[in-house]
């Protein structure tokens, strides 16, 4: 009897045994009533884990093959050499312009990118100072340069959307470009922030071999606007840029540009955000709570979580969960300070972090913050981060911090435990000096989190200020049919910045979809 040739199976399996190759190709043989012999190749089409009981389970969707496997399990893009084609201006080299930037190739327009930082080499040089505590380089930090805040990021491709096949076109480009194969297929992709410039450089590469052309260093400081339509960018570095097309893809870290856009007269509306504080504990202690076991099995990931409640009709959740990772200087300017969470590919450092953060309205926005109109939630978010900096005396990149313990109790802590955060952290009295919205709430939520995981209020677990920059307080509001500004004829606001997205994959996604846009316009 002829055989089929691709067979897809599900299987519940242990760790250990969802980790050995031969052994899920013997059970799957069993299972499918098949020679061993006969199967060629497994793949791997999702992987979750179920850890609802003391003995976590895998769950597993492989397709078995028992012929020669399709060489690629998607079409890889087709570019088109665009040295002439229609030029595209996008301001910013984040996964908003980035994506947006191939998808133009794809169908023979001419991207040209303004980034005001510098390339990835450069830009870890720069890092590495902040990370030793040296001053901020606005330019070029975790915010600013080539790949923008993804780039060293902690790399989850997670994303709210159940559209799935949406995104699947995203992880294909990543997967083209360098990223391991199981990001096509796991419940839960990561990229690891170690990965991530490499697979961005590829993408540059790909980007001007094709006739793009990539600006460092180059800051958009005013859009050339004429009779409402847009006629290109004058930059820092004293050139001027043309084009009737621009992308505006500046990420949400980016106040000057926001500033400049309100200067110039561009309409802009605030939007509700989230800020709030990082939380670490030791990653053996989570991964207790959520294996239900004193030791990890060594088969197992290290354990996430994800929480949300409500405190007085505001969210109250976990954004950015960094299993085995590290909590790292954010910000963008020597005012404030801002922290984040990341962690390498291998998730294997002793401390789990997740910012905790606390929904605002722009009804919440405190006087004489709420006077400044559109700009209301910046000066909010800016006055935060300043006063956080405050707290550490020494005007380093050091952070206020409290153990998670005393902060809900509203006592001081007299010593801390250890933390990731290489620059350093401070005992500070954050139940003292942030906002009476944000620290009832996260007082609250805190304890709320601590029935749903229980040990997640402890003496091992530190709070660390701020984590501000969740999203965007800001809006560029755009035409839902066409993206484009509306008021500005060719300006199409798009990503995290213009308040359309969050996080890598949306961001990427409404790039490629301004992008689309601008071609069926054209
Ligand atoms: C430490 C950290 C960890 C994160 N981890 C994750 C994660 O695991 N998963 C996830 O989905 N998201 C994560 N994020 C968020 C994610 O990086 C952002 O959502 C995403 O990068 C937004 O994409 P964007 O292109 O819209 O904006 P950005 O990535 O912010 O890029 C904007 C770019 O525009 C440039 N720019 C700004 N103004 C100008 C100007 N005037 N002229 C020229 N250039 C300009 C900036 O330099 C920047 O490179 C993380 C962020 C940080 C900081």
């Amino acid at each position: 009897m002829k055989q089929p040739e691709e067979i897809e199976l599900d299987l519940i399996l242990t760790p250990k045994d969802a980790s050995d190759e031969n052994t899920i190709r013997k059970i799957a043989s069993t299972r499918l009533g098949i020679n061993l012999n006969d199967i060629v190749e497994l793949r791997t089409i999702r992987k979750s884990i179920d850890a609802r009981s003391a003995k976590p389970k895998i769950n597993l969707k492989i397709k078995v093959y028992t012929h020669q496997a399709p060489a690629f399990s998607y079409t890889p893009p087709q570019y088109k050499n665009a040295i002439k084609g229609k030029e595209v201006i996008i301001v910013g080299f984040g996964p908003t312009g980035l994506f947006a930037a191939l998808e133009l190739l794809q169908h023979g327009f001419r991207p040209i990118i303004l980034e005001r930082g510098k390339d990835v080499s450069e830009r870890k040089k720069d890092i590495a100072l902040i990370n030793r505590n040296n001053a901020m380089n606005i330019n070029s930090n975790y915010c600013f340069g080539e790949g923008g805040a993804g780039t060293f990021s902690d790399g989850k491709l997670y994303s709210r959307s159940k559209k799935r096949g949406n995104l699947q076109r995203i992880f294909e480009l990543f997967h083209y470009h360098g990223a391991a194969d199981n990001i096509l297929y796991e419940a839960h992709p990561h990229i690891g922030s170690d990965k991530l410039p490499a697979i961005i450089r590829n993408m540059r590469e790909t980007i001007c071999r094709y006739g793009g052309e990539v600006h460092f260093n180059c800051l958009v400081d005013k859009l050339l606007i004429e009779n409402g339509q847009i006629k290109g960018c004058h930059t820092s570095c004293g050139k001027v840029f043309y084009a009737s097309n621009v992308i505006l893809a500046i990420g949400h870290s980016a106040h000057d540009t926001y500033r400049m856009l309100h200067d110039q007269g561009i309409r802009l509306e605030t939007k509700g955000f989230a800020m709030g504080v990082r939380a670490e504990h030791p990653q053996a202690l989570i991964d207790s709570i959520q294996y239900h076991s004193k030791t990890r099995d060594p088969y197992l990931p290290a354990a996430s979580y994800s929480l949300v409640t409500q405190v007085k009709e505001r969210g109250v959740y976990s954004f950015c969960m960094c299993p085995g990772g590290h909590i790292v200087p954010a910000g963008s300017n020597n005012k404030g300070l801002v922290v984040n969470g990341m962690s390498a590919s291998h998730r294997n450092s002793p401390f789990a972090n997740s910012g905790i953060v606390v929904e605002i309205h722009p009804e919440d926005i405190p006087a004489p913050f709420n006077e400044y109109g559109e700009l209301s939630g910046l000066y909010f978010q800016e006055y935060l981060e300043e006063l956080c900096k405050q707290q550490n005396h020494d005007q380093s990149l050091k952070a206020p911090a409290q153990r998670l313990k005393d902060f809900v109790n509203g006592i001081s802590s007299k010593d801390l435990p250890p933390c990731s955060y290489l620059p350093g952290i401070v005992p500070s009295d954050l139940h003292k000096w942030l906002p009476p919205i944000i620290r009832y709430r996260l007082q609250e939520g805190f304890k709320d989190f601590d029935k749903k995981m229980k040990g997640y209020v402890c003496n091992e677990a530190v709070i660390v200020g701020v984590e501000s920059r969740s999203s965007s307080p800001i809006r560029i509001p755009r035409d839902a049919e066409t993206y484009e500004h509306i008021e500005i004829k060719g300006l199409y606001p798009c990503g995290e910045g213009a308040g359309y997205a969050g996080g890598i994959t949306s961001s990427a996604m409404d790039g490629i979809n301004a992008a689309e846009k601008i071609v069926a316009n054209a």
